[in-house]
């Protein structure tokens, strides 16, 4: 949201009327339903005003696609654009029509089903419980808000395989190829973090009647990090209904932002191409005050670090033979999948295999492969899966899950089509990235 709109929570109280599709802006439309609260827009600049511009200037502008990026803004903010000769179209609705679960009364999920990060930990406590020889959960570092002595939350980690010696070791001898599914960095990216849930769920109920399933756990380590960011998913769930629309952590240290807007990006604060310019502190992209400021980022990245092999040279130099393991960072929105680099439009010593492997997780959610700034339409220093494939080499895919808009789209889907679509759609390409772990620059399965 803007900066200098009235703060979401000022928002949250006022009835919000759910529409369908009002395609395209025209003056002669009828008077909408009084709507305050933010919904998605197209749009096209006027001569001289640049995306650049207007993200600069507060606003929220999502990259779901290259061609395509999207502006969440409330109807405040699209007069203030109309007067500066911006051409705004609504598309779509931010929030669905929310069906209540029971378990949203508990606590532990919101928004008909969603889980809090509250009810994430029960659930990974829950299962390394139940399945112990399959589950290992470690606590890997602190959330801001912890590191602060405010309360948030430890960032959890599990590795899941049929556990033998040296297995889900917090270093880089196990012998097992490793999957890692990386979560909700991104708080307000709803659906990534239950598709982690998900995932976690199906393997530990499959090991030993399911022979695809059973096999790779046999033969995978593979890895979840359900929520990166503790903090922010805190922030969203407090409403249920109508989730607040946090991107960052809570770090607030650079302060004077309103809600929602305070925090640091932390798919911006990695340590690899890390970018001063990416944005001010009230930005959706503000990468913080140096590389790693942030205990999140020191917590996923020093995980990565102590379990992925560093055979990579520089930059500009490609895998090593023999390279292991995949990387899969999940976000919301725009039916992508993007492989590195992201911090420039050149292209990476490995991009053919990268795009290969890429193809064939798009060719079972149906999402295409894009590469780098130069694919994306826009340039994003210091992510998470940057760092990851610049500095190991792993292969390393940001998934954009989900349409831009409608209502199994945006950051908030319904919550039955993210078990109707959503995450089914998901289910194969993350079995598939599981068994092309072991050579993902050889022979592809
Ligand atoms: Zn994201």
């Amino acid at each position: 949201m803007r900066r200098l709109a009235v703060s979401l929570a000022g928002l949250t109280a006022v009835a919000i009327a759910v529409s369908g599709f009002a395609p395209g802006p025209s003056a002669a439309e009828p008077p909408a339903p009084v709507d305050a609260g933010p919904s998605y827009y197209s749009f096209k600049l006027p001569v001289g005003v640049t995306v650049a511009d207007l993200v600069r200037d507060g606003y929220d502008i999502t990259h779901g696609h290259a061609s395509r990026p999207t502006l969440v803004a409330t109807p405040a903010e699209v007069d203030q654009l109309r007067d500066r000769g911006v051409v705004v179209g609504k598309t779509g609705s931010v929030y669905q029509p929310v069906v209540r679960a029971t378990s949203d009364a508990a606590g532990t999920t919101y928004y008909g089903g969603y889980h809090t990060a509250a009810g994430h930990e029960q659930h990974n406590a829950a299962v390394t419980a139940a399945h112990p020889a399959l589950v290992k959960l470690y606590d890997i570092g602190d959330s801001w808000k912890k590191a602060k002595g405010q309360g948030g939350h430890d960032i959890q980690a599990l590795c899941i395989t049929k556990r033998t010696t040296g297995d889900c070791a917090l270093d880089s001898t196990g012998q097992k190829p490793k999957l890692v599914l990386h979560s909700q960095i991104h708080a307000r990216e709803i659906a990534t973090g239950e598709i982690a849930y998900r995932w976690i769920d199906l393997l530990v109920t499959s090991y030993g009647k399911d022979p695809e399933i059973t096999s790779l756990l046999d033969t995978r380590e593979l890895w979840v990090i359900p929520i990166a960011n503790p903090d922010g998913v805190d922030v969203v769930a407090s409403n249920p209904d109508e989730p607040v629309l946090q991107r960052k952590n809570l770090d607030n240290a650079r302060g004077g932002c309103p809600v929602s807007d305070a925090g640091v990006d932390l798919n911006r604060n990695s340590s690899f191409q890390w970018n001063v310019r990416e944005g001010e502190p009230c930005d959706e992209t503000y990468p913080g005050t140096m590389a790693m400021s942030e205990p999140e980022t020191v917590a996923v990245q020093g995980l990565l670090d102590k379990i992925f092999r560093d055979t990579k040279g520089g930059v500009t130099e490609p895998a090593a033979a023999g390279t292991t393991g995949i990387f899969l960072t999940l976000h919301s929105f725009g039916n992508d999948i993007l492989a590195p680099y992201a911090y420039t439009g050149t292209a990476a010593p490995d991009r053919a295999a990268l795009v290969a492997l890429g193809k064939k997780m798009g060719a079972l959610n149906g999402y295409p492969v894009s590469t780098g700034g130069g694919g994306v339409g826009y340039l994003a220093p210091g992510t998470t899966d940057d760092w990851l494939y610049g500095t190991r080499g792993v292969p390393s895919y940001t998934f954009e899950i989900g349409p831009d808009s409608g209502s199994c789209g945006g950051f908030f889907p319904a919550y039955s089509c993210f078990s109707n679509t959503l995450w089914p759609a998901q289910k194969p390409a993350l079995l598939y990235a599981a068994r092309a772990a072991g050579a993902p620059y050889g022979k592809l399965p």
